[in-house]
Formats: structure tokens, C-alpha cells, sequence
């Protein structure tokens, strides 16, 4: 399937505020699909997830954690051990010196404990600002809004943004949303990637917000020509 161009321009504001209201009430129970017990355990799950399904990352965590329970377990893992364990998540050896790293930071300059603050969590090996967003909307409930491939694209295809960057998305959404919701706007637009708006295909025929999006209005209109077309030549 030839690759979707994302409009050029973005909704107006009053729409965009109806279409988040629609994926408010479309994934009312909106969460982190990564299981974890506290803080430690999200922010290593979500740096092993990265080009990674969360459902991997849930297979391979329960061992990984029985083994390293504590930022000082993991800091003293040897390599080829964690390596092991975490292989089946893909960049098994970058993401092992990552998460060792990241636990020695941790037990070094933070006494142990996952820091809440994100300059803080950005200073930590393998954590970059998508990372600290999951770790302080997920782990911490503080307002701050993560920017996944999910997220950049679906964002995108509703018009909610033209941001080049992750960074200049975030800045796109948090604008339309008051900061209570920024958290869970993650998790609506995530959610809607996997579910409906999906990378090659999206489902804009189920899509409950298709009459509100410029993309879906495109793909649409293009079905029933086409649609239309056969009809026309269709041999009697
Ligand atoms: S209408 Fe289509 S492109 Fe728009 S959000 Fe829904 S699935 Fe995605």
C-alpha cells in the first residue's frame, strides 16, 4: 500500500478538542499495556520496548525481574547473563548495557530510587525524553504527554499536528489539552494506533472519529470512487 501523506495543515482547535473527546470516551480505560510493580521495574521495561512489542517485553520481565528485583541487583549483573534473559526483545546487547548502566546511575547518584524530576530521569543511561515522559505520566501521575511512533502518527493523520520532531508534537498536543489529560492522551492516541489507526492500514471505515478527520476523509472518498468505478465496469 503506497504510504499515507499527513495533511498539510492542522484542524482547527475546535475540532481537535471534539476528536480527543471522542478517544476519551473510546478507551475510557486507558493504561500502560507493560506490567510492573513500581517505578524501577516500568522504567526498565519501557527502555526494553523500544522497537519491541509490549507483549514481548512482558514475557521477558518477569524473569529478568526475579533474578535483578533492585536498581543494586542489576548494577552488579554481569553482561552475558542479562543478554540472555532480554534477547528475545531485540538490540538484546545495546538495550543490556543500557538497563545495567541505568541501574548504576540510579544506585550511584540517586541513593537507590527512580528520581521524579525529568531532568533527572533524561541524566540516566538509555533514557531519553519519550522514555521520562511514560516513567513520570505512568509510574509518578505527573502531567507529561510521551511520544511514541503511535502517537506521532496518529497524531498526524487527525490533523493535531505538522510538528517535524517528537518534541514539536508534544508541543502540538499539550497545547489543545489541559494538563490533567496529557497522560492519558498517550494512551488514547497509543491505543488507537494499534486498534484502528494502523501504520499501513488504517480501519477508517471503524474509525469513531472518521467524520472529524482529514486523512480518513481522503481515504474514504478514494474507497468509494474506487468502489463506484468497479460498479461501473463491472461485466454484466
Ligand atoms: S479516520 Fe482513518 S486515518 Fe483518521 S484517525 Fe481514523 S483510522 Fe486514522
Amino acid at each position: 500500500m503506497p504510504k499515507i501523506p499527513f495533511p498539510k495543515r492542522k484542524v482547527p482547535r475546535r475540532v481537535a478538542v471534539e476528536q480527543f473527546a471522542i478517544l476519551e470516551r473510546t478507551y475510557p480505560h486507558a493504561e500502560t499495556a507493560l506490567t510492573y510493580e513500581n517505578a524501577f521495574q516500568l522504567l526498565i521495561a519501557v527502555i526494553l520496548s523500544a522497537q519491541c512489542t509490549d507483549a514481548r517485553v512482558n514475557a521477558t520481565t518477569p524473569a529478568l525481574f526475579a533474578r535483578y528485583p533492585t536498581p543494586e541487583r542489576l548494577a552488579g549483573a554481569k553482561a552475558a547473563d542479562v543478554e540472555k534473559i532480554i534477547r528475545s526483545c531485540g538490540f538484546f546487547r545495546a538495550k543490556t548495557r543500557n538497563i545495567i548502566a541505568c541501574a548504576r546511575d540510579i544506585v550511584e547518584r540517586f541513593h537507590a530510587k527512580v528520581p521524579r524530576k525529568r531532568e533527572e530521569l533524561e541524566s540516566l543511561a538509555g533514557v531519553g525524553r519519550k522514555t521520562a515522559s511514560v516513567v513520570l505520566a505512568v509510574a509518578f501521575h505527573e502531567a507529561a504527554l510521551a511520544v511514541d511512533t503511535h502517537v506521532f502518527r496518529v497524531a498526524h493523520r487527525l490533523g493535531l499536528t505538522t510538528g517535524k520532531t517528537p518534541l514539536d508534537v508534544e508541543r502540538d498536543l499539550t497545547a489543545i489539552l489541559p494538563r490533567e489529560k496529557w497522560r492519558l492522551a498517550t494512551h488514547w492516541l497509543i491505543l488507537h494506533g494499534r486498534a484502528i489507526c494502523k501504520a499501513p492500514r488504517p480501519l477508517c471505515d471503524r474509525c469513531p472519529v472518521a467524520d472529524l478527520c482529514p486523512t480518513g476523509a481522503v481515504i474514504l472518498r478514494k474507497k468509494k470512487a474506487g468502489a463506484a468505478f468497479l460498479r461501473l465496469h463491472r461485466p454484466d
